[in-house]
């Protein structure tokens, strides 16, 4: 083991530190509670023994200093002092000290301490890699080996966050045996559960990226992240895993779709991650899932799902309309109006998403638009974008005392701008 000694006195230090070599372990010296810190940042160790009284940080400060660095990481620290108080001792293990011994110590004392403190050291680092093994067992379905549905779901959201952050496409498939209940019913259980074994090996095979994600999302169902990857990437790993499948070649006598084990799959890429979420794009993938059974069984079809948010853009500024149509366009469906009257009568037919107004038409008639907007009861919880005009942003002179009136983007936008305001009002 390493071995910290901080001791301010260089008789006592080197003492020790040939105690510590005696027993077998290599210490490191700090002459003060700061080099002790300095040290440490630099040098991973697994006991600490430690003086109190000293120049600067005393021990009780260091180790206080050490425990909130460390953390959750639990390392021994025994306190080795002439403070003999009782006072002194509740002190110490307050601090963080594991064990408080009176100056002076003989060796055997001090050996016998570093092998108790080693002990139970070696279990805390058992006890560990157990928590992590029972971790990663709880993270994958015990027969396939793939992520069971929570964390699939999990890592899952996580991708697909930062697809939103960034605007990539980002596809799901999902995956099920083709007339499974029949080969459970007719080759029995165990043979049911190797056939899942080899799919899930034969899928995870088809898959190359290090981010792609496969889940086991019920019995013999298979669900697929893919980030990073449009409908014609998708297409072909679609196709890739079919045909991986079918070449396992495992007998199936009972299946329609053919003499060997096959699965039908159904896909679905979002394009732009915009106000859409992820449940959306497994529903329809499951929805092509379910053509493709109809379908015949035994083939993959990977649909796009639509953008299928809509945003009224109610500005008089012919140029500005355009800017802002050219922005969000791939994002979401758009409905343009440039007068009031028209931005209100489709506002209350359609009810939009979400409404942008550039800064004409909320500030014409003392803001009579927004209002109108914000207090009738069928609009009123349509979030509304205001387009500021350069210079004026601090003040909102015409908007209605209601939260929309902190909804603003500069009309001088950049287009990401305009896009993380809107994704957020639409999220
Ligand atoms: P389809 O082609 O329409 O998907 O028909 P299917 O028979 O595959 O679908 P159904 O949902 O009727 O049956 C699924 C069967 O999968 C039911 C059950 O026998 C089997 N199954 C589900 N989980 C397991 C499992 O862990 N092990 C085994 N051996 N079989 C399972
Ligand atoms: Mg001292
Ligand atoms: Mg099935
Ligand atoms: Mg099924």
């Amino acid at each position: 083991m390493k071995i910290l000694l901080v001791e301010d006195s260089a008789t006592l230090r080197h003492a020790m530190a040939q105690y510590v070599r005696e027993a077998g372990h290599s210490p490191l010296l700090a002459r003060s509670g700061e080099e002790a810190l300095q040290l440490l940042e630099s040098t991973p160790v697994e006991l600490i023994i430690m003086d109190v009284e000293m120049p600067g940080l005393n021990g009780f400060e260091t180790t206080r200093l050490i425990r909130e660095w460390l953390g959750d990481h639990w390392i021994p620290i025994i306190f080795v002092t002439g403070k003999s108080e009782d006072e002194s001792y509740r002190e110490g293990i307050e601090a963080g000290g594991d064990d408080y011994l009176i100056k002076p110590v003989s060796s055997v004392i001090i050996k016998a301490k570093i092998r108790a403190m080693a002990r139970i050291a070696e279990m805390r680092d058992q006890l560990n890699q157990l928590n992590a093994e029972l971790e990663a067992l709880s993270q994958v379905d015990s027969l396939t080996q793939a992520l069971n549905r929570r964390t699939f779901n999990d890592q899952a959201q996580q991708h697909w966050r930062l697809a939103k952050r960034r605007q990539t496409p980002t596809s799901v498939l999902m995956i099920d045996v083709d007339h499974f209940k029949p080969y459970n019913d007719h080759y029995g259980h165990p043979a049911g559960d190797r056939c899942l074994k080899a799919i899930t090996d034969t899928l995870q095979n088809c898959l190359h990226r290090p981010a792609d994600l496969l889940g086991r999302y019920g019995g013999e169902e298979f669900v697929v992240l893919l980030p990073e990857t449009d409908r014609n990437g998708t297409r072909s790993v679609a196709s890739k895993a079919l045909e991986a499948v079918r070449q396992l070649a495992l007998e199936h006598k009972y299946s329609s779709a053919g003499p060997r084990v096959t699965v039908s799959i159904g896909g679905a890429t979002c394009n732009h991650p915009f106000g859409h979420d992820l449940e959306e794009l497994i529903k329809c993938a499951d929805r092509a899932l379910y053509k493709a059974k109809h379908a015949g069984r035994d083939r993959a079809l990977v649909e796009e799902l639509a953008a299928h948010r809509t945003v009224l853009i109610g500005a008089s500024c012919s140029d500005m309309m355009q800017e802002i149509s050219a922005t969000l366009r791939d994002h979401c469906n758009l409905l343009t109006a440039d007068k009031e009257d028209e931005c209100l009568d489709i506002a209350r037919e359609v009810l939009p998403d979400l409404i942008i107004l550039d800064n004409d038409m909320v500030n014409r008639e003392r803001g009579a638009l927004s209002d109108s907007l914000t207090q009738h009861p069928l609009t009123c919880a349509i979030p509304v974008l205001v387009l500021m005009t350069e210079g004026r942003e601090s003040g909102t002179p015409f908007l209605p005392q209601s939260s929309h009136a902190r909804n603003w983007v500069s009309e001088r936008f950049h287009p990401e701008e305009l896009c993380a305001q809107v994704q957020r009002l639409l999220d």
